[in-house]
C-alpha cells in the first residue's frame, strides 16, 4: 500500500477557496516567511477519503472482530457513551472557563459528572474517595505508590521495599521503582497465586506496600488474600489493588472488603471506553479513609449549597499529578456505561466474562497445555509448550489467528509461563464468535501436527507479514521522504 504522500499529485486539491478580497492585517516579516515547500500531500478529496478507509480496513479492532487480548479487557465499548460524549455541552468545555458571578463555574455538570463517577467507584470498590486525575492504568499505579511514601513519611516509617508477585504486570514494579523503593518479586505458587510461604519469609517491618492484581494475570483469584492483607498490615504495609482486572469481580466482592487499602481502576478496560489504539485511557484510585488527605489536587467536592468547585486546600496532598480533572472523556462514558447497566448490568458483567473465559478455556485445553488447571476467571493462560516441539512457538499461532480475521492473545506473559498465549474473551462475546474462535485455535493446532510451515510463515492473507519489529521501533522514521 502506498503512502499518502507517494500518492500526491501537483496542485491536485480537496477544496478551492476563492482568492481572498480582504487585504492582510499583517504583512509577517520576511525573516518569518516559509521558504520551501509545505510538502504536505496534494489530493483530491475522494482519494483521501479512500485512503484512510483501507487503511482503517488493514486494522484489528473491537468493531471488526474477537479481540482475546488478555488483561487489556476488549470488550465491545457500546456507542451510546460516543453519542453522548459527543454532545456539544460536554465537548465543547473548556478547563478554564470562567467562574459566574454566583461562585458557580460554567462547568457545573461536567463536574458533576466525575464527583458522581468517584462516588459510584467507591461504591463498587469499597473506598472513600476516588481522584479521577490519573491518565492510565500505569499513572494510577505511580500517584497510588507516592500516596504509600506519603503515608509512611507521615508516620516517620522508614520503610524502603514493596513486595509484588512475579505474575504482575511491568508497571507494577516500575511504579514502585520510581517512587525509590526495592521490589522483592515473591514466586508463584503451583496452584497460580502469589506463594504465601515465601510472602511470609519477605514481610518485615521494611515493606512499604504489597502489591497485587486479584484475579491476577494467569486469571486466578488468590483466596488467601484476607490473610495476605492481615499478614501485611501487622508490619505496616499497605495493601494495593492493582484493579486491571476488576472485570472479574465487579458487583460480586470489593477490593475495599477484602483490605485494600489504595487501587487504581482502568476505566478504559472495565467500563467499556475504546482504548488501544482508538482512544485514551484514565486510571483513577481510590483510597480509605485515613489516606483521603494524600490524594491529589485539585478534587471535585460539592459544597452545602449542593454546588461542585475544585478544592486545591489540602496541604497534605502529593500535589499535582495530572492538569485539570483527569481524561474527561473517560470519565463521562464511564459514568454513562454504569449508569445504563445499573448494578444487576454489572452483575452480569462479571458473570458472563467468566462463563466466556471458562466456556473458552474447557474447549482449548485438550489442544494446548495448561500449566495451571484450575476453574479461571476473567481470562486464563495456555503453552505453546506442546507446539514447540514441532518447532512452532507462541508468536507464530498469534500470526495464525490473524488469517482467520481476529486479534491475537497477549502472548509471552505472564513470564513464568513458557510460551504463553492470555486468552480473555470478556463479556460481549456471544457464543457463535467464541465457537468460531475454538474452531481457529483447534485449526492450528492441527496445522501445527501436518503441516507447521503454514503456521510458521503466516499471516498468508494479509497486506503485510512479519515484520522485523525491532528494527521498526530501533530506525524509526516517521518522516517522509525519508532521507
Ligand atoms: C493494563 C494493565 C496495567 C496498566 O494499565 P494501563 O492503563 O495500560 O497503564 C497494569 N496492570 C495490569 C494487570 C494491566 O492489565
Amino acid at each position: 500500500m502506498k503512502l499518502i504522500f507517494e500518492k500526491s499529485v501537483k496542485e491536485r486539491r480537496a477544496t478551492k477557496f476563492p482568492a481572498s478580497d480582504i487585504p492582510p492585517a499583517l504583512e509577517l516579516p520576511d525573516n518569518l516567511k516559509r521558504r520551501e515547500e509545505i510538502g504536505l500531500p496534494e489530493l483530491a478529496e475522494i482519494d483521501i477519503i479512500r485512503h484512510f478507509t483501507a487503511l482503517s480496513r488493514n486494522n484489528f479492532g473491537v468493531d471488526t472482530d474477537f479481540y482475546p487480548l488478555g488483561s487489556c479487557t476488549m470488550k465491545y465499548n457500546p456507542k451510546l457513551g460516543e453519542i453522548i460524549a459527543k454532545n456539544k455541552g460536554f465537548s465543547d468545555l473548556h478547563p478554564i472557563l470562567p467562574q459566574l458571578p454566583d461562585g458557580n463555574s460554567l462547568t457545573q455538570g461536567a463536574l458533576e459528572v466525575i464527583h458522581r463517577t468517584g462516588r459510584l467507584l467507591s461504591e463498587i470498590t469499597g473506598m472513600s474517595e476516588f481522584s479521577m486525575q490519573p491518565l492510565a492504568g500505569a499513572h494510577g499505579e505511580l500517584t497510588g505508590m507516592m500516596i504509600v511514601a506519603a503515608y509512611h513519611r507521615e508516620k516517620g516509617n522508614k520503610k524502603t521495599r514493596v513486595i509484588i508477585p512475579d505474575s504482575a504486570h511491568g508497571t507494577n514494579p516500575a511504579s514502585s521503582a520510581i517512587c525509590g523503593y526495592e521490589i522483592i518479586s515473591i514466586p508463584t505458587d503451583r496452584k497460580g497465586v502469589m506463594d504465601l510461604k515465601e510472602f511470609g519469609k519477605e514481610l518485615n517491618e521494611e515493606v512499604a506496600a504489597v502489591m497485587l492484581t486479584c484475579p491476577n494475570t494467569l486469571g486466578l483469584f488468590n483466596s488467601d488474600i484476607g490473610k495476605i492483607a492481615a499478614m501485611a498490615h501487622s508490619a505496616d504495609s499497605l495493601m494495593y489493588y492493582d484493579g486491571a482486572n476488576l472485570n472479574a469481580i465487579l458487583g460480586k466482592c470489593r477490593p475495599g472488603d477484602i483490605g485494600f487499602d489504595i487501587l487504581h481502576l482502568n476505566l478504559h478496560k472495565t467500563f467499556g471506553s475504546p482504548h488501544g489504539g482508538g482512544g485514551p485511557g484514565a486510571g483513577p484510585i481510590g483510597v480509605k479513609e485515613g489516606l483521603k488527605k494524600f490524594l491529589p489536587i485539585s478534587r471535585v467536592v460539592k459544597n452545602s449549597k449542593g454546588a461542585y468547585f475544585l478544592d486545591y486546600n489540602e496541604p497534605a496532598s502529593i500535589g499535582y499529578i495530572a492538569p485539570f480533572y483527569g481524561n474527561f472523556g473517560v470519565i463521562l462514558k464511564t459514568y454513562i456505561y454504569i449508569l445504563t447497566l445499573g448494578k444487576e448490568g454489572l452483575i452480569k458483567v462479571a458473570e458472563n466474562a467468566v462463563l466466556n473465559s471458562n466456556y473458552l478455556l474447557s474447549h482449548l485445553k485438550n489442544y494446548y497445555h495448561l500449566p495451571y488447571n484450575r476453574t479461571c476467571m476473567h481470562e486464563f493462560v495456555i503453552s505453546g509448550k506442546r507446539q514447540k516441539k514441532k518447532g512452532v512457538r507462541a508468536l507464530d499461532i498469534a500470526k495464525r489467528l490473524l488469517d482467520f480475521g481476529f486479534h491475537s492473545p497477549t502472548i509471552y506473559f505472564p513470564l513464568m509461563v513458557e510460551e504463553a498465549m492470555m486468552i480473555e474473551p470478556t463479556e460481549t462475546e456471544s457464543k457463535e464468535t467464541l465457537d468460531r474462535f475454538v474452531e481457529a485455535m483447534i485449526k492450528i493446532a492441527r496445522e501445527v501436527e501436518e503441516n507447521p510451515e503454514i503456521v510458521k510463515n503466516a499471516p498468508h492473507n494479509l497486506s503485510v507479514s512479519r515484520l522485523d519489529e525491532v528494527k521498526a521501533a530501533r530506525e524509526l522514521k516517521l518522516r517522509f521522504p525519508v532521507s
